[in-house]
Parts: structure tokens; C-alpha cells; sequence
């Protein structure tokens, strides 16, 4: 594979501390950094390809922690509804008619739009997940895949499992490990305890991380308390769901207790401030999060409660609301943001592989930059920039594993019109 070299005038390694280095440098070989750090006499041999990187800034590339990325084709199709009507009365009808071809489409949809935001890497959960592998493969693009457990009903929950354990063996590790796998057990409220006991001995048998959606609403909140007697988190705990590694989407209504829990049995959380807003769901205590020492990463959530995939957006909402909700602008300051965005959210879908900075021996996932606009000048602080003005159009290139997916805004490995014309036919079909 290529030797590629990059020269930007800015570049951010990620990782900790977010310090600016000037006048960058980076090798890559193989689809990993060899090399990160200030520009030197370059002496290591032939180079494929050189990118220079005049006004321009690198960094690592942004993990989506949480989302469902076939949901772009319901996107606008059902707004301003709360959750529950939401669900049952336009997101599951339309749902029951998705075919295996509609959710590769619309995965292709949500990827076009994550590389052209600057997204290397999402954790998704879905079902026919072997198409979501499918394009994650076709695409270049990292992913952590769940297939949506839903234990209410005792055919339906086996299914799920087999199924899930299918995925395994077809695709864990695949694409060089760019694919990784983890089960998604819904929610408390769609799994009940008895079938967590068998996601929980499917986890430990296949030795994989659990995805699930954790204290979203209040209601989910108020519903728990009625049936076990215990919070959603607590309920988690007492059934031993933490024993296991957990990527917890959501986490709005916590009490003081759960956040410790959270925190001490090192859950991590996917936190959604987008579609937390747009769903009403209310606001996660992010500060409180933070303070107790939790993992707390960042995602989108799916395209119809969101209603983009835009982790720039979510990055300044997450900053912006922990500090207007806490009246603290101290709170969450720009580089831990970022940290959020990536870092964070590797360590948030246990890829232990380097994933989410760049470093000697780490996978070549990084993203490029255009600073040739008005609105990130002066330079005063990128990371303040980053988060307080940057937009998805600002991302030029786009590197997974050392391959290029996109290039001067141009998408190599997919072609987006096709996509675009797929995903508006099968979009009309489904909601007819
Ligand atoms: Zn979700």
C-alpha cells in the first residue's frame, strides 16, 4: 500500500490535550501514521503521494458515537411529534416495510453524508445489518454495528440473538478490522431483564460490547420505577448489565446515584444533545457526566429525530448547552469538546487499536480542513474554531485506514448520485 505525506499548516494530533503544531507533518504507510508531529527534512524514501496542505488543518477524524444511519430515508418524513406517537404511529410502520436493499441505500445515504462532515468512524444500530456491513465495506468508512435486539416477544428475541451471533462470523474484524461488532439490546423498556440474561451470556460467550439506549425520556424513567421499582440505570446494575463493556446512548434523566454508577462501572455514554432537543427528551446532565469522571462521547442519533448526521453541530450544541443549561461557560471548554468527538468516542466503542488521535502506530483516520473562509478568520484559537464556527463543509479530505474517501470535497469510493437517486425512490415507496 501507498506511502502518503501530508504538510499542513496546522495539525492537531488529538489525543489529551489538543496543542496546536505548526507547520505539520504526517507519514503515513500501510494505512498507519508512522510519523505526527512538526515539519522535517523528509529523508524516508519514495512517496506516493504528497498533500500539501497551505491554510489548511488536520485532525483526527470524528466518531458518531450513536446513530442509525438507514433512518436518513425517513428524514422529514415525521417531525414534531413526541417520542412514543413518533415511533408507533410513522417510524415503526414504515420500518416493517424495509427491505434489505432500502437500509444498504440508506446507509450509503448516511455515510456520504458523515465523510462529507468529517465522520471516519459511527456506531450503528439497526437490523438487516448486513447491509449496513455491506456499505461500510463498499464505502471505506469505520464502524461499530449492533443489530437491534427487541426481547418483548420470545421468537422475535432468539431471532435477534442468532442473528447477531450470524454477524459475528460474517463480519467482525473485517475490512482490515474497520468492522467490529457489538450487540444492541434496544432499551430497558424493549428488553426485558430475563432476555438482558441472555444478551448478557451471548456477550460473554462472543466476548462483545453491548450497545443499548439508556434513560432517554422521562417517561422511560416514570415507566421503570412502575414495573422494577428502580431507575433504568439502577435496574442496569442490579442485573449485573455492567459487568459486561456498555455503550449507553443518551443518559438524559439520571439521578446523582445512577451518574456514579455510571461513572465507577466505566459505562460508556453516547451523548445525543441534537435529537435529545428535537425529541423534547430534555437535556443530559453533560457537566455532572463530566465532573463524576464518566466516559462521555458524542453522536447524532438517527437522521429522523436529528435531522442530520453533522457531529460539528452536535459538537458546538453539546458545549453550548452544558454551559447555557448550567449558567457556566466554563463548562465543557472547546478542547474537551473535541476530545469528545474523538477520542472519547473510540475509547466509547472499545476499538483499543490506536482509533481517535493520531499517533505513531495509530490507523491513518484523519481529516482535513479548508481554513480559507471568513468565518475561521482571524486565528486567534482553532480548537475555539472547531467547535464555536467550523461546518461540515469545511471538511476537504477525508482518510480511513490511509485510504482517501474524499479529496477536494469529492467522494471516491461511492457514487453519490446513485445514492441520492435510490435513496429518494425508496424513501417514497416506505412512506406511501
Ligand atoms: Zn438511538
Amino acid at each position: 500500500m501507498a506511502k502518503i505525506l501530508l504538510r499542513p499548516d496546522f495539525l492537531f494530533v488529538g489525543g489529551e490535550n489538543w496543542e496546536t503544531i505548526k507547520n505539520g507533518e504526517l507519514l503515513i504507510e500501510d494505512g498507519t501514521v508512522i510519523y505526527a508531529g512538526p515539519r522535517r527534512q523528509y529523508t524516508g524514501g519514495e512517496i506516493d503521494k504528497i498533500i500539501e496542505g497551505k491554510n489548511r488543518l488536520v485532525m483526527p477524524g470524528l466518531v458518531n458515537a450513536h446513530t442509525h444511519a438507514a433512518m436518513t430515508l425517513f428524514r422529514g418524513y415525521a417531525d414534531d411529534m413526541p417520542l412514543m406517537d413518533w415511533l408507533r404511529n410513522k417510524i415503526w410502520p414504515a420500518e416493517s416495510r424495509l427491505t434489505s436493499e432500502d437500509i444498504y441505500w440508506g446507509t450509503m445515504l448516511a455515510i456520504s453524508e458523515m465523510i462529507r462532515g468529517g465522520i471516519t468512524c459511527f456506531a450503528d444500530m439497526y437490523f438487516n445489518m448486513d447491509a449496513v456491513a455491506q456499505a461500510c465495506m463498499d464505502s471505506g468508512i469505520r464502524a461499530s454495528l449492533a443489530q437491534g435486539l427487541i426481547g418483548l416477544d420470545n421468537v422475535k428475541g432468539t431471532a435477534g440473538l442468532k442473528e447477531s451471533k450470524k454477524l459475528v462470523s460474517n463480519w467482525h474484524g473485517s475490512g482490515e478490522g474497520r468492522i467490529t461488532i457489538m450487540l444492541g439490546p434496544h432499551a430497558p423498556y424493549t428488553c426485558p431483564p430475563q432476555y438482558l440474561q441472555k444478551v448478557m451470556e451471548t456477550a460473554a460467550e462472543l466476548n462483545l460490547p453491548l450497545h443499548i439506549h439508556l434513560a432517554e425520556t422521562r417517561d422511560e424513567v416514570r415507566e421503570c420505577l412502575k414495573k422494577y421499582n428502580k431507575r433504568p440505570v439502577e435496574l442496569m446494575e442490579s442485573i449485573g448489565l455492567f459487568k459486561h463493556r456498555v455503550l449507553s446512548a443518551h443518559c438524559v434523566h439520571l439521578s446523582k446515584e445512577e451518574i456514579e454508577i455510571l461513572a465507577s462501572s466505566k459505562v460508556s455514554v453516547a451523548h445525543n444533545p441534537g435529537s435529545n432537543l428535537k425529541l423534547g427528551s430534555g437535556i443530559a446532565p453533560l457537566a455532572d457526566l463530566l465532573a463524576g469522571g464518566a466516559l462521555v462521547s458524542l453522536g447524532t442519533d438517527g437522521a429522523a429525530s436529528n435531522n442530520n448526521l453533522d457531529m460539528l453541530e452536535e459538537l458546538r450544541l453539546a458545549a453550548l448547552l452544558a454551559k447555557g443549561s448550567q449558567e457556566d461557560p466554563t463548562l465543557l471548554p472547546a478542547r474537551e469538546a473535541l476530545k469528545m468527538a474523538t477520542l472519547n468516542g473510540a475509547k466509547a466503542l472499545f476499538l483499543a487499536d490506536g482509533t481517535g488521535e493520531i499517533k505513531e502506530g495509530s490507523p491513518a483516520d484523519l481529516i482535513m480542513l479548508d481554513l480559507e473562509k471568513p468565518h475561521l478568520y482571524p486565528r486567534h484559537d482553532l480548537c475555539a474554531h472547531l467547535v464555536y464556527a467550523a461546518v461540515a463543509s469545511d471538511v476537504e479530505m477525508v482518510m480511513v485506514k490511509g485510504t482517501i474517501l474524499m479529496e477536494r470535497r469529492e467522494l471516491l469510493t461511492i457514487d453519490e448520485e446513485k445514492i441520492l437517486y435510490e435513496a429518494n425512490v425508496r424513501a417514497a415507496r416506505l412512506t406511501r
